[in-house]
């Protein structure tokens, strides 16, 4: 066998680690050091339909399982995860760079939604009501719908498909996932460890691969539902294409989370959050803040408390982002806002200059007195960069925050009940934080934005998890003495 073989990491059909049909390969990274560690293999039309098929033949016993059957094989799963979670932390250190306390972090997020899952037997209890006219008794039940597939982007390798397959199968459906060819071997690992949990061969299947996979995901006639969770561009072509296929599909995009800063809240504590919240993952986490809205006199003392924390922060602490290409892109940027004007506070630019590490490291980048004009406020960075744009009053921060294009996750920081109320009430996003810079919902409750972050109508995990991977059926019936 070529080293490149023995590199490979391979697809998961049926059971078992499978070569595929195509010859393409994709590289994965370290991007603590920049190194090249393993090989991906891309699955072409062949190996989806090979997956699907086998999904499709799963499919058959498996909705026949009961709720509680199902159940108790997430249960097992959920314990392996458990005893697992350092290694598989260790493995979305490696391929993704994160510090191994976020991976166990974000682990921990993903096991909470398997633990969600585990109440299938309840949660896919239906509604009865009796006698809703003479001898007519009305009832509803939740059916799995088929095959259903996930695509998942590089900065949750592990947490994002744990909010798709353990819900769908809890549902009694059968699931080919995809994840993103930059990190994946977490999946690999959780797909082995859902078998040695009793699972049956063909009910969870994982291919590896680009665009080329998804298109031939969404052309595959026998995928009944599509998950998918990656940046806006993409998110919006894949919605498009799979409801022209006939599809259901929940689509969820990218993002530019704002924090409103309030002249009365506690400036400390914000700062305090903000550097975890902007800086974290090296701002690659779908909800990392990257716009401050700074009202009144906010804007001096959080700019320069900020400025002060950021400096202390180190490579270990944020780590690396994704790619070189995505050091480059994000240095293209803030050359962009240097020349359009805005005030470049913190440069990031000078840890890659001044040699800090071989991987692909940006230090953190803050802009002040920056405009909604700008291509630093307008684009999705992804990376280590807070802009800043000030503002007058409660009503012109919201107004700014609700005129973005996305609105996936929003906090305030303020001291105030009724600022924080209005606050709550009239802004325009799907996750709002009031003294939480990241407001991550819980398993029990549902993952999603609006606007741009969001295309379909059904969010992650929670109930509305439970609806996308069921179909309802109203009975209504009579039984006459
Ligand atoms: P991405 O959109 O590049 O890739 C996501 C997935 O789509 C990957 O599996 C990838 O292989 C596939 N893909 C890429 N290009 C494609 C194309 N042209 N056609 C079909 N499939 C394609 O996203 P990424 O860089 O992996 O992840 C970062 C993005 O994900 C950011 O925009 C971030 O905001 C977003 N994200 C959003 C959420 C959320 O909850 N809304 C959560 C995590 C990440």
């Amino acid at each position: 066998m070529s080293q490149t073989m023995i590199n490979a990491v391979p697809m998961w059909i049926n059971g078992r680690q499978v070569e595929p049909a195509g010859t393409r390969r994709g590289n994965v990274y370290a991007p603590t050091t920049g190194d090249v560690i393993r090989t991906v293999a891309f699955a072409n039309a062949k190996d989806v339909d090979c997956a699907v098929r086998s999904a499709e033949s799963a499919f058959e016993t498996w909705k026949e399982t009961t709720a509680l059957q199902r159940s108790r094989i997430l249960s097992r799963f959920c314990d392996l995860l458990k005893i697992n979670q350092e290694p598989l932390a260790r493995c979305i250190s490696e391929e993704h760079g994160k510090s191994f306390s976020d991976a166990m972090g974000s682990m921990q997020r993903g096991i909470e939604v398997v633990e969600f899952a585990v109440g299938a037997p309840h949660l896919l209890k239906g509604a009865f009501s009796d006698n809703v006219a003479r001898d007519i008794d009305c009832h509803s039940v939740l059916h799995p719908l088929g095959v259903c597939a996930g695509i998942t982007p590089f900065n949750f390798p592990a947490m994002v498909p744990l909010w798709m397959f353990p819900m769908a199968l809890a549902c009694g459906n059968t699931y080919v996932l995809k994840p993103s060819e930059k990190v994946p071997s977490a999946t690999m690992r959780m797909a082995e460890l859902l078998k040695e949990a009793g699972l049956p061969d063909g009910v969870l299947n994982v291919l590896h691969g680009d665009a080329e996979t998804v298109d031939a995901l969404l052309a595959h006639p026998g995928i009944r539902a599509i998950s998918f969770v990656g940046s806006t561009p993409v998110a919006r072509h894949i919605y498009a294409t799979a409801t022209k296929n006939g599809k259901r599909i929940q689509a969820l995009g990218g993002a530019k989370n704002h924090a409103i800063i309030a002249p009365d809240a506690d400036m400390e504590a914000a700062a305090n959050a903000l550097m975890g919240a902007a800086f974290g993952s090296a701002g690659q986490r779908c909800m990392a803040i990257s716009a401050v809205v700074a009202i009144g006199d906010a804007g001096d003392s959080i700019v320069e408390l900020m400025a002060h924390k950021a400096r202390q922060l180190t490579p270990a602490v944020t780590g690396p982002v994704i790619t070189s290409g995505q050091c480059e892109r994000i240095r293209t940027i803030i050359e962009e806002g240097i020349s359009q004007g805005a005030s470049l506070t913190l440069d990031g630019r000078e840890w890659s200059a001044a040699g800090k590490s071989n991987g692909f490291y940006f230090g953190p980048t803050i802009f002040d007195r920056v405009t909604t004009e700008m291509g630093v406020y307008q684009k999705e960075i992804f990376g280590p960069v807070l802009v800043v744009l000030r503002v007058n009053s409660i009503e012109e921060a919201i107004g700014l925050v609700n005129r973005s294009p996305y609105g996936n996750g929003v906090a305030i920081f303020t001291k105030s009940g009724v600022t924080a109320r209005k606050f709550e009430n009239e802004i325009q996003a799907g996750m709002v934080g009031v003294n939480v810079a990241i407001p991550i919902p819980m398993a029990f409750y549902s993952f999603g934005g609006w606007k741009d972050s969001l295309f379909g109508d059904l969010c992650m995990h929670g109930m509305e998890g439970v609806y996308f991977y069921t179909r309802r059926k109203t009975i209504t019936s009579r039984w006459a003495k």
